[in-house]
């Protein structure tokens, strides 16, 4: 199959034809021809397909929320060509059959590559390791390993697995929250909290665990990645841990990037997430840690719901929202229209370094000929109001309900074809 590309901006830079063949970018030049397909793409911005590292699909258990394919879905309409699926499905992704059963459903799909992340301990309980060396050998080929929506809070246990993950070229993904400090937690601790009377999620709840996690993946030599960093001292961690040579990555959410625990005033569960939605300063501190690069990757965590597990009172919802399908707006709303980021710079912090930390072939790859054809093309002018009834998603929880927002994904390519056409989906 072969598509031409006429007149795109790889990196928002000046326009060229990309000649897309066998999966790979073939030629790029001026004033290319082809008989084959030609792709109209005058104007629009050129960016390697986008990788998630942090994305809940629901399946196998709560199929009534998400689907692997509602997902991939929701991932390719977002300019994605691969998403890293979250272990806490039911049953637990702890066992290379639940990773493997996972994978095929991706690869079933077809529009984006979806990538399992197995579980660190059995049934996320905490107390046992799971069979990490089985994912790590099965066809998922996991290397992405978390507990994530619970913390491997055991300190001896966590240090067992970045020596397990360690041998596996593998990376534990912390979900960073000291359990004793969170009990019964709802939002943000501070002044806004203690009006509204609802329990304090603390800054220290994240930030120990994540000084705690540098110093073992410092011990122990292994890579370790902080998911869905929320508060300015992280950000300090962070960059203190790296300056001293830990191989430690990070990523923030887009909801991180833009909202704040203002958004609680209201009691919509809709911005009830994990961790909470923080400070205008945190924010401030996100968004200068992910232009300095401290912050290594923007992560979804799109965390899809059922209506009944939002539409009730705060304390009763659960935490999460959906994030695929508005991440890149998000990201260019917050960091490349106010200046904090150039194009180049969002193809590095969304596909190059998620695709890195996750050890993905083929993705993340640079806009060169003999390279992977897994492409975005954004058309960075154009606005939208996001109304969730449009959504791909299975579920509604989206946190940018009825905002207006920039850019729009026109066209995506996984391995040179089309997974997403002119805003719709291909399959
Ligand atoms: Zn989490």
């Amino acid at each position: 199959m072969t598509i031409l590309i006429k007149g795109a901006r790889p990196y928002g830079e000046d326009a060229v034809d990309v000649l897309v063949s066998d999966g790979v970018i073939a030629a790029i030049g001026e004033d290319l021809s082809t008989t084959a397909e030609t792709v109209d793409a005058g104007g629009l911005v050129l960016l390697p397909g986008l990788v998630d590292l942090h994305t809940h699909l629901r399946e196998p258990g709560r199929e009534d929320t998400e689907t692997v394919l509602t997902g991939s879905r929701a991932a390719a309409l977002g300019g994605y060509t691969a998403v890293h699926a979250m272990a806490n499905t039911d049953p637990v992704a702890d066992t290379a059959g639940v990773v493997e059963q996972v994978w095929r459903l991706g690869s079933d799909a077809g529009l984006v590559d979806v990538v399992p992340v197995g579980a660190v301990t059995v049934g996320l309980g905490g107390e046992r390791l799971a069979e990490l060396g089985a994912m790590a050998d099965s066809a998922a080929r996991v290397r992405v390993f978390s507990d994530d929506g619970k913390c491997v809070a055991d300190p001896a246990l966590m240090r067992r697995a970045l020596e397990y993950t360690k041998a596996l070229d593998g990376v534990v993904a912390q979900h960073a929250e000291e359990p004793r400090l969170t009990v019964g937690a709802q939002m943000h601790e501070g002044e806004r909290s203690a009006r509204l009377g609802l329990t304090g999620w603390p800054a220290v709840a994240e930030e120990a665990i994540i000084a705690r996690d540098v110093l073992l993946a410092e011990h122990v030599g292994a890579r370790l990645h902080v998911c869905h960093v929320s508060t300015a001292g992280s950000v300090e961690l962070i960059r203190w841990a790296k300056s001293r040579g830990v191989q430690v990555t990070a990523e923030v959410t887009p909801h991180h990037l833009l909202l704040t625990d203002a958004q609680a005033e209201g009691y919509d569960a809709t911005f009830k997430v994990n961790p909470p939605l923080r400070t205008a300063e945190d924010v401030a501190a996100l968004r200068g840690g992910l232009a300095d690069g401290t912050i290594d990757a923007v992560a979804t965590d799109h965390a899809p719901h059922a209506a009944e597990d939002k539409e009730c009172e705060w304390s009763a919802a659960r935490p999460g929202m959906l994030g695929l399908e508005q991440a890149l707006s998000v990201v260019v709303d917050t960091m490349v229209d106010t200046g904090l980021m150039t194009w180049r710079e969002v193809a590095d912090r969304m596909s190059v370094r998620p695709a890195a930390i996750g050890r993905l072939a083929g993705h993340g790859r640079p806009l060169e000929v003999g390279e992977p054809a897994n492409l975005v093309l954004v058309d960075p002018g154009a606005r939208a109001v996001v109304d969730p009834v449009a959504l791909a998603s299975k579920s509604r929880n989206s946190p940018y309900a009825g905002r207006e927002l920039p850019a729009r994904v026109v066209h995506v390519l996984l391995r040179g074809e089309l997974s997403v056409r002119d805003g719709k989906v291909q399959k």
